[in-house]
């Protein structure tokens, strides 16, 4: 059976999306649920893709990944929804990888080929097409920005009734990504310091988790976008800096926190940027690392590196009423005290300046 669904169809390389009626093969397989979308956030992953710059799926392609909705149908073999449930969609993974089997499904080994290839994994079909031809679908398993999707069990997690499903979309990807770097990696002491580089839906999550959840003392929101950082302040920053009015953002934090923060988190993937959210932690401090540049487009393909670049999570959805937990993976970086030389005159440098220290142990979190 095909149903004609309204979409948003980017039918070539950078360009925007309009809303077509095209057609959606509407019968879940075994282990698929329909869902009728009620909401769908924008994640900047979808514009990328959009522009090409992860090498897939193929144009004409119907993006989105951060839906929300009611289940219509499931596949013979689901057991963790019902048709009726409210949803949220988030990323799709393997299940089987050693990654997945130890519980670290943002970094799933096949994550690219679940997610980018516009298509199911296996035999490479799309539930979406237009007048018989080939729209690729199935984008992180849901391929949200139309009416309907065809989703995996595997990526869609029950939210319960009383929560407004028409604001659930965006916690699949950028909440939980923000909100996770905070409760499940860094997890700050009650009372500790917290500075996030970039307020937007992902660092701005961050905020929220620092102030409601873990209860930072000092939390401040640095971005060049006045508004976000008024959001940021209403919503839990202690503190806000512009560095388009300051040329010392390093030094107002340590400033605020007396001596440096205890955690940064970096959502920017400027290179500078993350330069001053290490610089401007204490010793020894911690900072959270959310994007990285994959060298290439579609480089990441296959690559471990893949859930570092969108180390959002999903895992923790599932976990039920309470959805934001062991979700979330950055890369860490701690910031780590000098060694002192041994002896007075030994290799190392005692006079070496501060923001020379080195970014050492790098690591994946827990
Ligand atoms: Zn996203
Ligand atoms: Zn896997």
């Amino acid at each position: 059976m095909t149903l004609d669904i309204t979409a948003a169809v980017v039918n070539e390389e950078g360009a925007e999306p309009e809303l077509e009626t095209i057609e959606l093969d509407d019968e879940p397989r075994e282990d698929e649920v329909l869902v009728r979308i009620v909401s769908a956030g924008v994640c900047h992953t979808d514009l990328s893709t959009a522009d090409n710059f992860y090498g897939g799926p193929p144009y004409p392609q119907v993006l989105g990944h951060e839906g929300a909705g009611i289940v219509e149908a499931v596949g013979e073999e689901v057991t963790d929804v019902e048709v009726g449930d409210q949803v949220a969609m988030s990323y799709d993974f393997c299940g089987e990888c050693p990654n997945c089997l130890s519980g670290q499904i943002p970094y799933c080994e096949n994550l690219y080929e679940h997610n980018f290839l516009g298509e199911r994994t296996g035999d490479g079909t799309s539930p979406l097409s237009r007048d018989g031809d080939r729209v690729s679908g199935y984008f992180f398993a849901q391929s949200s920005w139309a009416e309907y999707s065809i989703a995996n069990e595997r990526n869609v997690v029950r939210i319960d009734d009383d929560v407004p499903v028409e604001i659930v979309g965006p916690l699949g990807c950028g909440i939980q990504t923000g909100a996770g770097a905070v409760m499940n990696a860094l997890e700050p002491e009650s009372g500790s310091s917290l500075a996030v580089f970039g307020v937007g839906s992902v660092g701005i999550s961050s905020v929220m988790a620092a102030a409601n959840v873990s209860s930072c003392t000092e939390i401040i929101a640095v971005d060049l976008n006045g508004d976000r950082l008024e959001k940021a302040a209403e919503l839990g920053a202690t503190h806000t800096i512009n560095p388009e009015e300051t040329d010392e953002v390093v030094e107002e934090i340590h400033e605020v926190t007396g001596g440096g923060a205890d955690y940064s988190i970096e959502t920017t993937a400027v290179p500078e940027v993350l330069r001053q959210a290490v610089d401007c932690t204490t010793i020894p401090g911690e900072c959270g690392l959310i994007p990285l540049r994959p060298q290439a487009p579609g480089d990441h393909r296959g690559r471990r590196g893949a859930g570092a670049v969108h180390p959002d999570a999903r895992g923790a959805l599932e976990a039920g009423p309470v959805p934001l937990r062991r979700d979330h993976h950055p890369l860490r970086v701690r910031r780590t005290p000098r060694r002192h030389p041994r002896r007075r005159g030994g290799q190392h440098d005692q006079t070496r300046a501060e923001h020379e220290q080195p970014l050492t142990a790098a690591r994946l979190a827990d």
